[in-house]
């Protein structure tokens, strides 16, 4: 179940905001001030933020501020009064969106479904890939041609994710030995070629496609509306 981080200072809302979402199902962290739920909201990991502007120490303002600087979890704002002006630059800051009080805990319950949905749609466009006749999913690391599998090594699979995430860039060698192998030095970019031509045989020539194209002395790309 989703876990979800409340900065709130006053007791008792922040309580019954914690009993309501348990009872709900959910994991419930809460931090009374600002600074505890920066500290928590960058420490640890959540699924979803519901943050109260108006906190003593830091506000709630800055706290969506500066995770939203590392991070892109959802966050709710909880608006003491009608204030547009704080809506506003909330939303500015990088909330998802806010709630009024007083709310009816079903109102809550709504917004925090619909961000966790968004959420996720962004998550799992994010991981999937489509070329051609080509998916790839980054996360249960299955490749598919025109729905046949494919079997991929782990170095051939992170060689093909990485090239499908710098779709229309031309990579050097060198750039893909360090971040698909993690080496930092140069000369061993051979080894790119080889795997290269293994995935070249399980894919390209078995579906008679050209997916990753080579850019003599410099490396390779995978290129968008490449019709040929
Ligand atoms: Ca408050």
């Amino acid at each position: 179940m989703a876990r979800i981080l409340v900065v709130e200072d006053e007791i008792k809302i922040a309580r019954f905001l914690q009993l309501e979402l348990i009872h709900e199902g959910y994991e419930v962290v809460v931090a009374y001030n600002g600074h505890e739920g920066f500290k928590k909201g960058s420490e640890e990991s959540f699924d979803l933020i519901l943050l109260d502007l108006m906190l003593p120490g830091l506000s709630g303002i800055e706290v969506c501020r500066r995770i939203r600087s590392s991070s892109s979890v959802p966050i709710i704002m909880l608006t003491a009064k009608d204030d547009i002006s704080d809506k506003v630059t909330g939303l500015d800051m990088g909330a998802d969106d806010y709630i009024t009080k007083p709310f009816a805990i079903e109102e809550v319950f709504a917004r925090i479904r619909v961000a966790l949905k968004r959420a996720k749609k962004k998550t799992d466009e994010s991981n999937l890939y489509q070329y051609k006749g080509l998916t790839v999913n980054a996360d249960n690391y299955e490749v598919s041609y025109d729905d046949e599998k494919i079997v991929l090594t782990k170095k051939e699979f992170s060689l093909l994710v990485y090239l499908l995430d710098n779709i229309n860039v031309v990579v050097p060698r060198e750039t893909i030995l360090s971040k698909v192998w993690g080496y930092e030095y140069i000369g061993e970019t051979n080894i790119v070629d080889v795997y290269v031509s293994y995935i070249r045989t399980k894919i390209d020539q078995k579906y008679n496609v050209e997916i990753i194209k080579t850019i003599r002395g410099v490396g390779y790309i995978i290129r968008e509306d490449d019709n040929d």
